[in-house]
């Protein structure tokens, strides 16, 4: 691990001024489950000059219902999240994507925001010491197109469409499904607009711009939200494929649909096809059958990567007849 300039913000003013000072010189930290590895595998051509630390700053981990929102501090762990009785109860979504994430250790220290901007885990680029530096780097080509893609995307890549990266998040799909807006020190935006796809970044964040709350509408009349995530392993392992929807049904039939994929993408992948084959519909066995087949209608795998073309299909017609 290198040397850098560690900073204890005390106020979100202060962080800010600090992140505008050393522009993309500088990171934040939050829980740095994510960061920590990746500076000490420097995996990144350019190491960063400072860090941020923003849980110096009080009142940033919370979670209240306020009328009709829910709000949560963009330093909530994702443990806290999990076992929240109202999280449970009415955003059945988020509490099972944040219970599903990482490890018991991880979810402690791991936030909300961190979970949702935290990099890719392409392989390739993960690899220590930069071994690779790929076009998500700034490089000059893609190592996976040829190499090992099996835990790629089957929906296309981009920058400027040669990366085939996945989001890795768990607690992006549900957030998308639930309809969430994130809040930062700049402006507030729809989870579904906050990823994007550029060199060494995930969102569309600018490098002195920080989240600070997410808030969540409490769902239209009774509608249920589930989480399913398939991943090799039961603990400790990202998503091959995980899946958020949210349904509400209304005299037997489908009367709105919000239904979201993510690992299978460059960014969460919200599956509009599937929310279309069952909106006044009766959920059932065929219904949800038919909605797995249109979410992955536009699939385009790659070499090693096709058998998560079938694990989507299934999971978004589970994560469906769930939500029943
Ligand atoms: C072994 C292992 C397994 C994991 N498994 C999973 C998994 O199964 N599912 C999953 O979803 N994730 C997983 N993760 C990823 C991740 O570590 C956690 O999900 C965690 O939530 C990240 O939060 P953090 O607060 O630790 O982020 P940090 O590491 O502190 O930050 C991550 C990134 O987010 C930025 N950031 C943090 N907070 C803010 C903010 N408020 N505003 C702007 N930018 C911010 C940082 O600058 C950094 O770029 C895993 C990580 C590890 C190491
Ligand atoms: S998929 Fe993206 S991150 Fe992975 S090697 Fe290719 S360009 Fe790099």
């Amino acid at each position: 691990m290198r040397s850098f300039e560690h900073f204890n913000a005390r106020t979100m003013e202060e962080a800010v001024a600090i992140l505008g000072r050393y522009g993309d010189r500088a990171r934040v930290i939050a829980g740095g489950t994510d960061l920590l590895g990746k500076l000490k595998d420097e995996i990144l051509p350019k190491y960063p000059e400072a860090l941020v630390n923003i849980k110096s700053i009080s009142g940033m981990d919370y979670i209240r219902e306020d009328n009709d929102v829910l709000k949560i501090g963009a330093l909530t762990r994702l443990e806290d999240i999990a076992v929240h009785p109202a999280v449970k109860q009415h955003f059945g979504a988020l509490a099972e994507a944040a219970g599903r994430a990482a490890s018991p250790h991880l979810r402690e220290m791991g936030t909300l925001a961190g979970n949702i901007c935290q990099d890719i885990r392409c392989w390739y680029y993960r690899y220590p010491n930069n071994r690779f530096p790929c076009l998500r780097k700034g490089g000059g080509r893609c190592y996976a197109i040829e190499g090992d893609n099996r835990y790629h995307s089957i929906f296309g890549g981009t920058v400027d469409d040669g990366c085939y990266a996945v989001h890795p998040s768990d607690t992006a799909p549900a957030l998308i499904a639930l309809d969430a807006v994130v809040r930062t020190t700049k402006r507030t935006i729809p989870l579904e607009d906050f990823f994007d796809v550029k060199v060494s970044a995930t969102t569309v964040l600018d490098p002195d711009e920080i989240v600070t709350e997410f808030e969540i509408p409490q769902s239209p009349g009774k509608a249920g939200s589930h989480f399913i995530k398939f991943a090799l392993r039961k603990t400790i392992d990202f998503a091959v494929v995980n899946c958020a929807a949210m349904i509400l049904i209304e005299e037997r039939k489908v009367a709105s649909a919000r239904v979201c994929l993510n690992a299978v993408a460059v960014k969460p992948y919200r599956a509009v096809k599937a929310e279309q084959a069952i909106i006044g519909q009766e959920l059932n066995e065929s219904t949800a059958e038919a909605a797995g087949e249109s979410a992955i209608s536009q699939a385009t795998p790659l070499k090693d990567n096709g058998y998560m073309v079938q694990l989507a299909k299934i999971i978004v017609k589970r994560t469906i007849l769930a939500c029943a």
